[in-house]
């Protein structure tokens, strides 16, 4: 619930750079930065309207960029947590589906490491970026100290046990797959729900359909699927109080 007491939906994943949409007022949305120059829009389509969200560099773009310490990117980074109320730093992660050669997965690394330490030093918690990636994410993220969430999360269920195990969260969109169905049967303490919009979900209502896919699978009314999920992210976030 809001301040005001109404219960809204908490899409944790969406572009607002790239969606030219008006939300719908029974939703909450946390935009989610992934390169510079939407990093540095963010606070004003975003902050400035009471909207939360994120900023980092996603791997997919980072493994273009040779990393050096004190890049732009980082220094604008650091300029846009210390100077608004920044809800996460992501996405970030590792993306074997685009890197190709070893180079490209250690500027990928590179750059993750270094955001890692920028959300360990604010005590921020991270969006993961993931594909074919999982196992060693776990692995590698299981030495910081950190709350995250795995947003759009396609990996094997023993993948989102490990997760889970850690205390962190899985994110759900509208795709349905086999292997969804058993990391949602995990349970819904778990989850929290995403459009990624406008790339996955389309609209902003289709966070429907995320919502959809955990009543199938749990058989739960769907207005506690939408509260136990907005509670999620709230915590997840550090957002209570702040909306
Ligand atoms: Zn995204």
């Amino acid at each position: 619930m809001d301040k005001k007491g109404n219960t809204k939906v908490f899409d944790t994943h969406v572009h607002l750079d790239v969606i030219d949409e008006h939300i719908p007022e029974n939703e909450l949305v946390l935009s989610v930065g992934y390169k510079d120059d939407v990093n540095k829009i963010l606070p004003m389509i975003a902050g400035q309207k009471g909207i939360p969200f994120s900023v980092g560099i996603a791997p997919q773009v980072a493994m273009y960029e040779k990393f050096i310490e004190n890049h732009s990117w980082i220094q604008n980074i650091m300029e846009i947590i210390n100077n608004n109320k920044c809800a996460a730093i992501g996405e970030i992660g590792l993306d074997y589906k685009w890197a190709v050669t070893d180079d490209d997965k250690k500027r990928q690394l590179e750059w993750l490491t270094v955001q890692l330490k920028i959300a360990e030093a604010h005590n921020l918690p991270v969006i993961i970026h993931s594909r074919k990636a999982e196992n060693e994410l776990v692995d590698l993220l299981s030495s910081w100290k950190l709350d995250l969430v795995f947003h759009s999360f396609t990996g094997k269920v023993n993948t989102a046990q490990k997760i889970i195990d850690h205390g962190w969260k899985i994110g759900v969109t509208p795709l349905r797959s086999r292997d969804k169905k058993k990391v949602i049967s995990l349970g819904i303490e778990n989850l929290v729900v995403e459009t990624d919009a406008p790339y996955i979900g389309k609209k902003f209502e289709d966070i429907n359909e995320s919502i959809e896919r955990i009543r199938e699978v749990t058989g739960l009314p769907t207005g506690d699927i939408i509260k136990v999920t907005f509670d999620n992210g709230i915590k997840l976030f550090k957002l209570e109080g702040r909306l």
